[in-house]
């Protein structure tokens, strides 16, 4: 049976998925292979290959059976898949600098690869969880993890961008100042802009700029105590969970600033779906609920017609990157038949 593969590139794990023309998945939860990608391409790419024969292996399929490869990596990459030329902190050894990482990857299989980044895979697999894989809708993702990384699918389809740089949520200026609660807060992104989404909702906007502005407004919090702030910005959403006043106050700011870029997002595409991912969701039911209740009170009031507009959690957040990629491919597959993998053959 034709199916497609996802090449999920992480910085220290390969993660794959497989998924066939009925769109089912055929590997549930993590199939995990060592990336090896500060060795350079050279060692990366044949651990990648190494690494799906062993996921096609336990699937039980010939690899000939495989017809297309989806691959995604952390970015900045063009939209093509070619590595930048300044380099990343995934990919530090200097051959990567400028690498194809796509070309190389399709001549190496001998098969077609398709490319996103991880935002935008991570995006799209939220996307299709929701809508499947032929559809016309358009859905925003945001997935709050170190970073705020997400996607903009239209009609379907991902934005890439002249660049690659399409769907870079994060980097988003919003206007954070009319979050109440937060006066004097000054939201420094490492991008080099202030009051972007990323600096006022990712793991990182706590440890830098949330965390330090709350412990001084609740001196003598156990978390102050602690004396590393990298480490306490990692227990602030256990914290929360549990009821931590102050904890729960970063979050809330945090859902606030979600609500305000999610009004600004409504009002350019008007989509169909909403959908948050990541980290700062893989939580209990409840604490989603309550998230998602804080992000509509953070947008400003609708239009009737647009005041319904869903508000999704993403689902199995770790084979997010695997399973977009996969799709991705499915859907090249699918419009370039190649392949017996349209709903109708299968
Ligand atoms: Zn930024």
């Amino acid at each position: 049976m034709h199916m497609v593969a996802g090449v999920d590139l992480g910085g220290t794990a390969i993660n794959y998925t497989l998924v066939n023309g009925r769109e089912q998945f055929l590997i549930e939860g993590l199939c995990e292979y060592p990336a090896r990608s500060k060795e350079g391409p050279e060692v990366c790419l044949r651990q990648i290959e190494d690494g799906l024969k062993i996921a096609v292996e336990k699937a039980g399929i010939p690899m000939a059976d495989v017809v297309v490869v989806g691959l995604d990596t952390p970015g900045p990459a063009s939209a093509d898949g070619v590595l930048s030329a300044e380099g990343s902190t995934n990919f530090v050894h200097p051959s990567w600098a400028g690498f194809d990482i796509r070309g190389a990857l399709s001549k190496r299989l001998g098969k077609p690869v398709t490319y996103l980044n991880d935002g935008n895979a991570g995006a799209l697999w939220g996307h299709f969880a929701i809508f499947g894989a032929n559809n016309r809708q358009t859905s925003i993702s945001a997935i709050i993890g170190t970073g705020l990384g997400g996607g903009v699918i239209i009609e379907g389809n991902v934005v890439k961008g002249r660049k690659g740089f399409g769907g870079e949520l994060g980097h988003v200026l919003i206007p954070y100042q009319s979050i109440p609660g937060t006066g004097g807060l000054k939201p420094e992104c490492n991008c080099g802009r202030t009051g972007d989404l990323e600096s006022m909702c990712s793991l990182t906007a706590i440890e830098q700029t949330l965390l330090p502005f709350f412990l001084a407004r609740y001196s003598g919090h156990e978390l102050g105590k602690m004396g590393d702030i990298h480490q306490a910005a990692k227990l602030v959403r256990g914290f929360a969970e549990r009821g931590d006043p102050m904890c729960q106050e970063i979050f809330r700011v945090q859902a606030r600033a979600l609500g305000v870029f999610f009004d600004e997002m409504v009002n350019t595409f008007d989509p169909d779906a909403l959908i948050v991912g990541g980290g700062a969701v893989e939580t209990t039911e409840a604490f989603q609920r309550w998230f998602i209740q804080e992000i509509r009170a953070g947008m400003p009031p609708q239009r009737e017609e647009q005041a319904d507009i869903p508000v999704h959690v993403m689902p199995n957040g770790d084979t997010a990157g695997a399973r977009g990629a996969a799709i991705e491919a499915l859907k090249f597959a699918r419009q370039n038949h190649l392949g017996h993998l349209s709903a109708s053959e299968v």
